[in-house]
Protein backbone atom coordinates (compact mmCIF):
# COMPACT_ATOMS: atom_id res chain seq x y z
CA UNK A 1 0.00 0.00 0.00
CA UNK A 2 1.57 3.13 -0.81
CA UNK A 3 1.02 5.18 1.88
CA UNK A 4 3.20 3.10 4.23
CA UNK A 5 6.14 4.15 2.03
CA UNK A 6 5.18 8.24 2.67
CA UNK A 7 7.85 9.91 4.39
CA UNK A 8 7.19 10.61 8.06
CA UNK A 9 7.53 14.11 7.55
CA UNK A 10 4.84 13.87 5.54
CA UNK A 11 2.79 12.33 8.37
CA UNK A 12 3.78 15.29 10.68
CA UNK A 13 2.58 17.54 8.42
CA UNK A 14 -0.41 15.92 8.30
CA UNK A 15 -1.02 15.77 12.06
CA UNK A 16 -0.58 19.49 12.25
CA UNK A 17 -2.74 20.36 8.95
CA UNK A 18 -5.60 23.09 9.52
CA UNK A 19 -9.21 21.46 9.86
CA UNK A 20 -10.71 20.59 5.80
CA UNK A 21 -12.96 23.61 5.37
CA UNK A 22 -16.31 22.91 6.02
CA UNK A 23 -18.95 23.25 3.03
CA UNK A 24 -21.29 26.13 2.69
CA UNK A 25 -24.60 25.67 1.31
CA UNK A 26 -26.39 28.71 -0.02
CA UNK A 27 -29.97 28.33 0.52
CA UNK A 28 -33.06 29.69 -1.09
CA UNK A 29 -35.83 29.82 1.62
CA UNK A 30 -38.43 30.67 -1.06
CA UNK A 31 -40.72 34.04 -0.40
CA UNK A 32 -42.36 32.43 2.68
CA UNK A 33 -44.47 29.82 2.37
CA UNK A 34 -42.64 26.68 3.62
CA UNK A 35 -43.99 24.62 0.50
CA UNK A 36 -42.33 26.33 -1.67
CA UNK A 37 -38.91 25.22 -0.57
CA UNK A 38 -37.21 23.30 -3.54
CA UNK A 39 -37.01 19.33 -1.60
CA UNK A 40 -33.12 19.86 -1.67
CA UNK A 41 -33.80 23.21 0.34
CA UNK A 42 -36.01 21.06 2.75
CA UNK A 43 -33.79 18.11 3.16
CA UNK A 44 -30.45 20.58 3.56
CA UNK A 45 -32.98 22.74 6.62
CA UNK A 46 -33.75 18.98 8.18
CA UNK A 47 -29.89 17.93 8.51
CA UNK A 48 -28.51 21.35 9.08
CA UNK A 49 -26.24 21.82 12.51
CA UNK A 50 -25.45 25.65 12.32
CA UNK A 51 -27.56 28.11 10.13
CA UNK A 52 -26.64 31.47 9.42
CA UNK A 53 -30.37 33.57 8.54
CA UNK A 54 -31.68 36.53 7.21
CA UNK A 55 -34.61 38.76 8.42
CA UNK A 56 -36.63 37.64 5.50
CA UNK A 57 -36.90 34.06 5.94
CA UNK A 58 -40.07 32.90 7.62
CA UNK A 59 -40.41 31.73 11.36
CA UNK A 60 -42.52 28.66 9.71
CA UNK A 61 -39.27 27.44 7.17
CA UNK A 62 -36.58 28.07 10.37
CA UNK A 63 -39.03 25.38 12.00
CA UNK A 64 -37.62 22.68 9.92
CA UNK A 65 -34.36 23.14 11.03
CA UNK A 66 -33.82 20.27 14.05
CA UNK A 67 -33.90 21.77 17.31
CA UNK A 68 -30.46 21.22 18.61
CA UNK A 69 -29.21 22.93 15.43
CA UNK A 70 -27.56 26.30 15.84
CA UNK A 71 -29.68 29.31 15.14
CA UNK A 72 -27.93 32.59 14.40
CA UNK A 73 -29.69 36.03 12.86
CA UNK A 74 -27.88 37.86 10.76
CA UNK A 75 -30.51 39.54 9.38
CA UNK A 76 -30.89 42.96 7.19
CA UNK A 77 -33.55 44.92 7.22
CA UNK A 78 -33.37 48.44 5.06
CA UNK A 79 -31.48 50.92 7.41
CA UNK A 80 -30.66 48.54 10.62
CA UNK A 81 -28.39 46.07 9.64
CA UNK A 82 -27.50 43.36 12.50
CA UNK A 83 -24.32 42.45 10.77
CA UNK A 84 -22.18 44.60 7.60
CA UNK A 85 -22.37 42.61 4.66
CA UNK A 86 -18.59 41.79 5.41
CA UNK A 87 -18.54 40.60 8.46
CA UNK A 88 -21.63 37.94 7.19
CA UNK A 89 -18.76 37.10 4.65
CA UNK A 90 -16.06 37.37 7.04
CA UNK A 91 -18.24 35.02 9.46
CA UNK A 92 -19.27 32.33 7.22
CA UNK A 93 -15.64 31.73 5.81
CA UNK A 94 -13.77 32.05 9.71
CA UNK A 95 -16.62 29.33 10.61
CA UNK A 96 -15.99 26.91 7.35
CA UNK A 97 -12.01 27.41 7.96
CA UNK A 98 -12.85 26.08 11.25
CA UNK A 99 -14.10 22.80 9.47
CA UNK A 100 -17.95 23.82 10.27
CA UNK A 101 -20.21 23.43 7.43
CA UNK A 102 -22.77 25.62 7.46
CA UNK A 103 -26.03 26.55 6.26
CA UNK A 104 -26.44 30.01 4.68
CA UNK A 105 -30.18 30.62 4.80
CA UNK A 106 -31.64 33.72 2.40
CA UNK A 107 -35.02 35.06 1.24
CA UNK A 108 -36.20 33.98 -2.04
CA UNK A 109 -33.22 32.89 -4.23
CA UNK A 110 -29.90 33.51 -3.39
CA UNK A 111 -29.01 34.73 -6.26
CA UNK A 112 -31.59 37.81 -6.54
CA UNK A 113 -30.35 41.00 -4.67
CA UNK A 114 -29.88 38.51 -1.84
CA UNK A 115 -25.79 39.77 -2.22
CA UNK A 116 -25.45 35.83 -2.38
CA UNK A 117 -23.10 36.64 -5.72
CA UNK A 118 -21.00 38.48 -3.30
CA UNK A 119 -21.20 35.22 -0.78
CA UNK A 120 -20.46 33.22 -3.01
CA UNK A 121 -17.61 35.15 -4.78
CA UNK A 122 -15.56 35.46 -1.34
CA UNK A 123 -16.25 31.88 -0.71
CA UNK A 124 -14.78 30.64 -3.88
CA UNK A 125 -11.80 33.48 -3.31
CA UNK A 126 -11.09 31.98 0.13
CA UNK A 127 -11.09 28.16 -1.19
CA UNK A 128 -14.09 27.24 1.15
CA UNK A 129 -16.36 24.73 -0.69
CA UNK A 130 -19.71 26.08 -1.47
CA UNK A 131 -22.97 24.73 -3.09
CA UNK A 132 -25.70 26.88 -3.87
CA UNK A 133 -29.45 25.64 -3.58
CA UNK A 134 -32.10 28.29 -5.75
CA UNK A 135 -35.09 29.06 -4.17
CA UNK A 136 -38.27 30.76 -5.59
CA UNK A 137 -37.74 34.20 -6.12
CA UNK A 138 -40.50 36.57 -4.32
CA UNK A 139 -41.49 37.96 -7.91
CA UNK A 140 -42.58 34.25 -8.83
CA UNK A 141 -44.24 33.27 -5.67
CA UNK A 142 -46.12 37.13 -6.43
CA UNK A 143 -46.88 35.80 -9.66
CA UNK A 144 -48.85 32.93 -8.79
CA UNK A 145 -50.26 34.01 -5.84
CA UNK A 146 -51.42 37.29 -6.56
CA UNK A 147 -52.59 36.20 -10.15
CA UNK A 148 -50.13 38.41 -11.86
CA UNK A 149 -48.10 36.21 -14.86
CA UNK A 150 -44.84 37.74 -15.05
CA UNK A 151 -45.31 37.26 -19.16
CA UNK A 152 -48.34 36.92 -21.63
CA UNK A 153 -48.75 36.84 -24.61
CA UNK A 154 -51.34 39.32 -24.89
CA UNK A 155 -49.72 41.85 -22.45
CA UNK A 156 -45.98 40.97 -22.05
CA UNK A 157 -42.74 39.58 -23.78
CA UNK A 158 -40.64 40.52 -21.40
CA UNK A 159 -40.10 40.72 -17.85
CA UNK A 160 -37.64 42.95 -15.94
CA UNK A 161 -36.44 42.83 -12.01
CA UNK A 162 -35.07 46.02 -11.04
CA UNK A 163 -34.23 47.37 -7.56
CA UNK A 164 -36.17 50.47 -5.95
CA UNK A 165 -33.24 50.30 -3.26
CA UNK A 166 -31.10 53.84 -3.00
CA UNK A 167 -27.55 54.04 -3.45
CA UNK A 168 -25.52 54.16 -0.58
CA UNK A 169 -25.70 57.95 1.10
CA UNK A 170 -29.14 58.87 -1.00
CA UNK A 171 -31.46 58.62 1.60
CA UNK A 172 -31.37 62.32 2.04
CA UNK A 173 -32.35 62.65 -1.41
CA UNK A 174 -35.28 60.83 -1.48
CA UNK A 175 -36.72 62.11 1.37
CA UNK A 176 -36.70 65.92 -0.01
CA UNK A 177 -38.09 64.84 -2.97
CA UNK A 178 -37.99 66.24 -6.52
CA UNK A 179 -35.07 65.93 -7.99
CA UNK A 180 -32.98 64.96 -5.97
CA UNK A 181 -35.13 61.46 -5.38
CA UNK A 182 -35.25 61.04 -8.97
CA UNK A 183 -31.35 60.42 -9.27
CA UNK A 184 -31.62 59.13 -5.91
CA UNK A 185 -32.81 55.35 -7.54
CA UNK A 186 -30.07 54.42 -9.97
CA UNK A 187 -32.20 52.84 -12.56
CA UNK A 188 -32.30 52.77 -16.02
CA UNK A 189 -35.50 54.25 -16.57
CA UNK A 190 -35.92 54.31 -20.52
CA UNK A 191 -35.95 50.21 -20.81
CA UNK A 192 -37.71 49.97 -17.56
CA UNK A 193 -40.68 52.02 -19.56
CA UNK A 194 -40.71 49.96 -22.25
CA UNK A 195 -43.99 48.69 -23.58
CA UNK A 196 -45.10 45.03 -23.12
CA UNK A 197 -42.88 44.68 -20.56
CA UNK A 198 -43.45 43.17 -16.86
CA UNK A 199 -41.60 45.38 -14.58
CA UNK A 200 -40.92 43.99 -11.28
CA UNK A 201 -39.20 46.32 -9.02
CA UNK A 202 -37.96 44.95 -4.98
CA UNK A 203 -37.36 46.78 -2.36
CA UNK A 204 -39.10 49.66 -3.78
CA UNK A 205 -41.98 50.84 -1.79
CA UNK A 206 -39.87 53.83 0.07
CA UNK A 207 -39.25 55.11 -3.50
CA UNK A 208 -42.49 54.61 -5.19
CA UNK A 209 -43.41 57.70 -5.60
CA UNK A 210 -40.09 58.39 -7.73
CA UNK A 211 -40.78 55.42 -9.35
CA UNK A 212 -43.96 56.25 -10.58
CA UNK A 213 -43.23 59.54 -11.52
CA UNK A 214 -39.93 57.92 -13.47
CA UNK A 215 -42.13 55.48 -15.65
CA UNK A 216 -44.53 58.05 -16.38
CA UNK A 217 -41.91 60.76 -17.71
CA UNK A 218 -40.19 57.98 -19.26
CA UNK A 219 -43.25 57.06 -21.77
CA UNK A 220 -45.22 54.75 -19.96
CA UNK A 221 -49.31 56.38 -20.16
CA UNK A 222 -50.35 57.38 -16.19
CA UNK A 223 -53.06 54.67 -16.35
CA UNK A 224 -50.67 51.77 -16.84
CA UNK A 225 -51.70 49.10 -14.11
CA UNK A 226 -49.63 48.84 -11.57
CA UNK A 227 -49.78 47.30 -8.00
CA UNK A 228 -47.46 46.74 -4.15
CA UNK A 229 -48.03 42.86 -3.20
CA UNK A 230 -46.85 43.07 -0.01
CA UNK A 231 -46.09 39.62 2.09
CA UNK A 232 -46.74 37.36 -1.34
CA UNK A 233 -47.54 33.49 -0.98
CA UNK A 234 -47.80 34.34 3.07
CA UNK A 235 -51.42 34.25 4.76
CA UNK A 236 -51.19 38.05 5.37
CA UNK A 237 -50.62 38.63 1.37
CA UNK A 238 -52.20 41.78 0.42
CA UNK A 239 -52.42 43.48 -3.01
CA UNK A 240 -53.10 46.92 -3.87
CA UNK A 241 -54.28 47.20 -7.81
CA UNK A 242 -53.91 50.63 -9.73
CA UNK A 243 -51.66 52.60 -11.88
CA UNK A 244 -49.05 54.59 -12.19
CA UNK A 245 -50.93 57.49 -11.50
CA UNK A 246 -52.75 56.38 -8.32
CA UNK A 247 -50.41 53.53 -6.99
CA UNK A 248 -48.78 56.32 -4.70
CA UNK A 249 -51.62 57.62 -2.84
CA UNK A 250 -53.15 54.02 -2.81
CA UNK A 251 -49.96 52.90 -1.11
CA UNK A 252 -50.41 55.41 1.49
CA UNK A 253 -53.58 55.65 2.25
CA UNK A 254 -53.34 51.83 2.96
CA UNK A 255 -49.89 52.36 4.49
CA UNK A 256 -47.92 49.83 2.47
CA UNK A 257 -45.39 48.44 3.76
CA UNK A 258 -41.85 45.76 3.30
CA UNK A 259 -41.77 42.99 2.56
CA UNK A 260 -43.25 43.99 -0.72
CA UNK A 261 -43.06 43.78 -4.74
CA UNK A 262 -44.17 46.48 -7.13
CA UNK A 263 -45.66 44.96 -10.14
CA UNK A 264 -46.24 47.18 -13.13
CA UNK A 265 -47.42 46.23 -17.05
CA UNK A 266 -50.95 45.65 -18.27
CA UNK A 267 -50.40 41.90 -16.51
CA UNK A 268 -51.46 43.48 -13.40
CA UNK A 269 -54.71 43.82 -14.96
CA UNK A 270 -55.35 40.28 -15.17
CA UNK A 271 -55.40 40.47 -10.89
CA UNK A 272 -59.27 40.53 -10.58
CA UNK A 273 -59.57 37.30 -12.60
CA UNK A 274 -56.61 35.15 -11.36
CA UNK A 275 -55.98 36.06 -8.04
CA UNK A 276 -56.23 33.83 -5.13
CA UNK A 277 -56.77 36.39 -2.58
CA UNK A 278 -60.83 37.14 -1.55
CA UNK A 279 -61.78 40.66 -2.39
CA UNK A 280 -58.76 42.76 -1.14
CA UNK A 281 -57.91 44.19 -4.41
CA UNK A 282 -58.68 47.41 -4.34
CA UNK A 283 -59.70 49.04 -7.41
CA UNK A 284 -57.89 52.33 -8.57
CA UNK A 285 -60.78 54.42 -8.64
CA UNK A 286 -61.16 53.91 -4.99
CA UNK A 287 -57.63 56.35 -4.83
CA UNK A 288 -59.29 59.18 -7.04
N1 LIG B 1 -33.51 37.11 -2.68
C1 LIG B 1 -34.86 37.61 -2.50
C2 LIG B 1 -34.94 39.11 -2.55
C3 LIG B 1 -34.19 39.79 -1.43
S1 LIG B 1 -34.34 41.53 -1.48
C4 LIG B 1 -35.78 36.96 -3.55
O1 LIG B 1 -35.29 36.31 -4.46
O2 LIG B 1 -36.99 37.12 -3.41
C5 LIG B 1 -35.65 41.81 -0.35
C6 LIG B 1 -36.90 42.26 -1.08
O3 LIG B 1 -37.54 41.14 -1.69
C7 LIG B 1 -37.97 42.85 -0.21
O4 LIG B 1 -37.70 44.19 0.14
C8 LIG B 1 -39.17 42.73 -1.10
O5 LIG B 1 -39.16 43.70 -2.11
C9 LIG B 1 -38.92 41.38 -1.75
N2 LIG B 1 -39.61 40.29 -1.07
C10 LIG B 1 -39.07 39.24 -0.45
N3 LIG B 1 -40.03 38.41 0.01
C11 LIG B 1 -41.22 38.96 -0.35
C12 LIG B 1 -42.58 38.60 -0.18
N4 LIG B 1 -42.94 37.48 0.45
N5 LIG B 1 -43.52 39.41 -0.70
C13 LIG B 1 -43.19 40.53 -1.35
N6 LIG B 1 -41.93 40.94 -1.53
C14 LIG B 1 -40.96 40.16 -1.04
Amino acid sequence: MTHLHEPLQFHAEVAHAPPRPGTVLLVGAGPGDPELLTVRAARALRRARLVLYDHLVSREVLRLVPEDADLLYVGKESGRHTLPQESITELMVRLARSGKSLLRLKGGDPYVFGRGGEEAEALAAAGVPFEVVPGISAAQGMAACAGMPLTHRDHAASVVFATGHLREGSRDGAQRGGAGAACAVDLDWAALARPRQTVVIYMGVATLPVICAQLIAHGLPADTPAAVVERATLPEQRSLVGTLASLPALAQMHDARAPALIVVGSVVSLHGVLSREAAVALEHTEAR
